[in-house]
């Protein structure tokens, strides 16, 4: 029986290993939290991401190592890649850790991206922002997540502020354009050790102050974007020679797509996948590490996923919905933290606005629902 080794005991781990035991794969996870919720798969404890006499008895028992936690030392994966298969490999792990070589990449690829320059100094940002201008972004390269990490310079003034909020970061900045966007899509792709590569339908994504709130599969009316978001996603990762499931996230602009960032692993975006899709991002995740063959990433109908942040609220409603699904990460409450996830699913398109919007309604996230169900029914 093949062991897929997890670095990372979050909700994604535990969705991987829920989609790995039906293949027969077993899954060992290591982290450096003792409440990781991936708890049900029994994580092996690490003091910190360089513990090497721990990783070394985790690299002896896995066949492959995966990602649930994308900020993995980079000489950790290095370390782990000369003990055990690593997928994605230690160098697009690498590039996507960082923003400046991200949205180069990006560009390389013939992907656009909002203007950027990097930041090291109070006085290069006054020359960034010389070119970039306000509205825009202060964020850090490296270690954001879910919003954290930026500051939004609404006018030349705030630059005092966005420093003295961000310029002490060990790593840099990037100063990006702020893009007053026509909407968020993100690209679920996956690809194998053979250079197998498919992608799952455009995904529409809403965020609350930062945070993923509510998604929508397939995103409606996108027209020649489907095909355009494959063929960039597919040069992206057969320049990095990319392995496994990953996302991009992208912003409509003009009808042009913009890239705003990768994540090298399941997505937040991609959950729908599990009952929306015919294969979930979870299970091709799993099966291309381990060198078997992809399933299909057809939508089975239209799919909406509402994010739970801080706390869960009542199942009930969801859970008496036709085609409503709930995942409780077993999470303690905390403001801001990924708690859980629902996913309600229809044959029509018209029909799952109006199970989204009673949901919403019950549930009096109405607000964050509103645009979501307008995108649907119109
Ligand atoms: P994630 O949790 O997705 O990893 P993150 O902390 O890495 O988030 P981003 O994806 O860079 O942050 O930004 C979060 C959200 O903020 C974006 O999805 C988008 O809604 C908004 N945003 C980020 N950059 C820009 C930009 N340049 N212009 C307009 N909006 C932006
Ligand atoms: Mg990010
Ligand atoms: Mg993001």
């Amino acid at each position: 029986q093949p062991v897929l080794g997890i670095l990372g005991g979050g909700q994604l781990a535990r969705m991987l290993a829920l989609a790995a035991a039906p293949l027969g794969v077993k899954v060992l996870v290591v982290d450096t939290a003792a409440d990781a919720c991936a708890g049900q798969v029994a994580p092996l404890r690490i003091a910190d991401w360089t513990d090497f006499a721990a990783l070394e008895k985790f690299a002896a028992d896995v066949d492959v190592v995966t990602f649930d936690f994308e900020n993995v030392p980079a000489d950790t994966a290095h370390w782990l890649a000369e003990r055990a298969a690593v997928f994605p490999n230690p160098r697009a792990l690498a590039v996507a850790q960082d923003r400046l070589a991200e949205k180069t990449l990006f560009r390389e690829c013939g992907l656009q991206t909002p203007a950027f320059e990097p930041v090291d100094t109070r006085e290069g940002l006054d020359r960034a922002l010389a070119t970039i201008g306000a509205p825009s972004i202060l964020k850090t390269r490296r270690l954001g997540y879910d919003g954290k990490g930026q500051f939004r310079i609404k006018q030349l003034s705030d630059a005092d502020a966005a420093w003295n909020a961000l310029g002490a970061n060990a790593h840099g900045l990037i100063l990006e354009a702020f893009v007053p966007f026509e909407r968020e899509l993100s690209v679920l792709a996956v690809r194998t050790r053979d250079g197998d590569f498919r992608i799952w339908p455009l995904t529409q994504n809403w965020h609350t102050e930062g945070v993923l709130s509510l998604s929508l599969a397939p995103a409606p009316d996108v027209g020649a974007l489907q095909s355009r978001a494959e063929a960039l996603a597919r040069t992206l990762a057969e320049r990095l020679d990319y392995v496994g499931v990953f996302a991009l996230e992208l912003f409509v602009k003009d009808g042009q797509l913009l890239g705003n960032e990768m994540a090298p692993r399941v997505h937040n975006s991609g959950h729908w996948t599990i009952e929306g899709a015919v294969t979930s991002q979870f299970e091709n995740h799993v099966r291309a590490v381990l060198g078997l063959p992809l399933g299909d990433t057809s939508a089975r109908g239209f799919s909406a996923m509402f994010n739970w942040i801080g706390e869960l609220p009542d199942a009930t409603p969801v859970l008496s919905t036709v085609d409503g699904h709930w995942h409780d990460y077993g999470k303690q409450s905390r403001p801001g933290r990924k708690v859980g996830h629902a996913t309600v699913c229809a044959q029509d398109a018209n029909v799952l606005a109006e199970r989204v919007g009673d949901i919403a309604r019950a549930l009096k996230r109405e607000e964050q629902a509103a645009p979501g169900i307008g995108a649907l029914s119109g």
